[in-house]
């Protein structure tokens, strides 16, 4: 979670920039320009790259703040830039004005706007391990501005997490509704299954072009899909769930599309492909891993967040995940739980907040001040009823002071709200401010680069990363090791450790 003054939502609209406008005006021209990256009559006029560029430059900056914020290192960021001008000086437009961004976020993605503006993150930073990989990521990113995939409208913003759509139908509340359509969820759904396939063999022609090995586009999304994989079994769905269902609902299936790129790598040749492996983890030794303690941390059931102070614990079986939004927790027999933090405008009190702010469209019931650990706070309950469900719902509002309030949002199915009640009010009355040897405690895991020494195995190695049970898994991913491969004495690793 972020600590910001104001949301900034940015509607799908201002992302697109007014697509209808530019089918027009091809119209009105004598006849349609071919795309000069994909050889397809476009649809679009000429003149509208400018609206491209307009588009993606005025949306930049609210998309890095979407995705945590630029990330503070600029040997890192100057590094990202110089590979991506060196591909993109080989792509069909190659005088757009480009910029490249390494985002302060532990997940793994990357993306484009219009016109030029590409970012990624410094989680596929981490999963990456040659200059080529991150060369390919960009190159697929330069593909879809090439081909001016986002401004062919066929964008969708359909809200991926379903949990959020629920909770926005339910109370009504625009807040939570925007949530779900936030640039986070547009973005990531932007582009087609054939946009996708069409970046990646854009994304090798450029490689190839600039000197990379063009097989570290399939390597990079073979990564990508092993991630995938162990988050995926990190979240309880089958094994094999990747491939049938993919996260990214409108994304191809990742397995296809390492098919393609290989088939397509296959079939050219460089010279003395430069893949830059040595380079590479030295660029990236002692990249922040995981979550910065400064947009909070998760440990276990605890979320501590360092910059504002606090922290608080969800009952077991609840799966704790923090975004830039909020922090959200989830349990597999229903039940959710929201925090984030809002401004208040109006209300003179918390009730008041609580009544006519928070929950203007809904009548709450036992409205009560209480008081947290020195925080005061207040809470109401509601039964919310929408034409598909019924749930219940119970709001905490706790005094951050500045105009600021901490919000929980409960939501439990009407079977399941007695029985959760007891560990959701555990959870109301665990926030606290952190004392000085909690701060003190949080420090940041980073990616070190570091020589396979005698004696070290997966496992020894793998013994500081976060993810429990799975620290293994996520070692042979970050690593590039097979099921079972042993390590060799004297080998590159990267090590997680704070
Ligand atoms: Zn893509």
């Amino acid at each position: 979670m972020q600590y910001r003054c104001h949301h900034t939502t940015l509607t799908r609209r201002s992302l697109l920039g007014g697509g209808t406008a530019l089918a027009c005006g091809c119209v009105m021209l004598s006849g349609c320009a071919a795309n000069p990256a994909t050889g397809k009559q476009s649809l679009l006029g000429l003149s509208s790259i400018n609206d491209d560029i307009r588009t993606g430059t005025k949306a930049y900056p609210e998309v890095i703040a979407a995705f945590g914020g630029a990330y503070n290192q600029d040997r890192l960021q100057s590094y990202v830039t110089s590979i991506g001008r060196k591909i993109v000086v080989n792509t069909e437009l190659p005088d757009l004005p480009y910029e490249f961004t390494v985002l302060n976020s532990p997940i793994i993605n990357a993306f484009a706007l219009p016109g030029g503006k590409i970012a990624l993150t410094r989680g596929l930073m981490a999963l990456a391990s040659s200059e080529a990989e991150i060369a390919g990521v960009l190159a697929h990113e330069a593909g879809h501005v090439n081909a001016r995939h986002a401004a062919q409208g066929q964008t969708r913003s359909t809200i991926t997490n379903i949990g959020l759509a629920v909770l926005g139908i339910a109370t009504g509340s625009r807040e939570l509704v925007n949530l779900g359509q936030s640039v986070a969820g547009t973005l990531l759904q932007k582009y087609s299954r054939n946009q996708e396939l069409e970046a990646d063999s854009l994304g090798v022609r450029y490689l190839t072009r600039t000197g990379y090995d063009p097989a570290a586009m399939a390597s990079m999304l073979g990564s990508m899909r092993e991630q995938s994989q162990v988050e995926a079994e990190m979240q309880g769905l089958p094994p094999g769930a990747v491939d049938e269902f993919n996260i990214m609902a409108s994304h191809p299936r990742t397995i296809e599309r390492v098919r393609d790129a290989t088939a397509e790598a296959a079939g050219v040749t460089v010279a003395n492909p430069l893949v830059g492996r040595a380079e590479y983890l030295d660029a990236i030794n002692g990249l922040m891993f995981a979550d910065d303690p400064d947009q909070g941390l998760v440990r276990g059931q605890r979320f501590l967040h360092r910059s504002l102070g606090f922290s608080f614990e969800v009952p077991a079986g609840f799966q704790l995940r923090n975004s830039p939004e909020n922090v959200i927790a989830q349990a597999r027999g229903g039940g959710t739980i929201v925090f984030d933090m809002a401004p208040v405008q109006r209300a003179r009190n918390l009730i008041e907040y609580l009544q006519y702010e928070w929950a203007a469209d809904v009548p709450l019931d036992n409205l009560e001040n209480i008081r947290v650990n020195g925080f005061a706070a207040a809470t109401g309950a509601a039964r919310l009823q929408s034409q598909q469900s019924v749930s219940d719902v119970r709001l905490v509002a706790y005094d951050a002071g500045r105009g600021q309030v901490y919000r929980f949002l409960f939501l439990t199915p009407p079977q399941s709200t007695r029985s959760l009640a007891p560990g959701l009010r555990d959870t109301t009355y665990s926030f606290r401010r952190l004392t000085e040897a909690d701060t003190a405690n949080l420090r940041p895991l980073r990616v070190i680069v570091a020589p396979v020494r005698a004696g070290d195995t997966v496992d020894s190695l793998a013994a500081s990363l976060p993810f429990d049970r799975f620290n293994a898994a996520w070692f042979r991913v970050l690593n590039d090791l097979q099921p079972g491969q042993e390590l060799t004495v004297g080998d590159t690793v990267k090590i997680v450790t704070s």
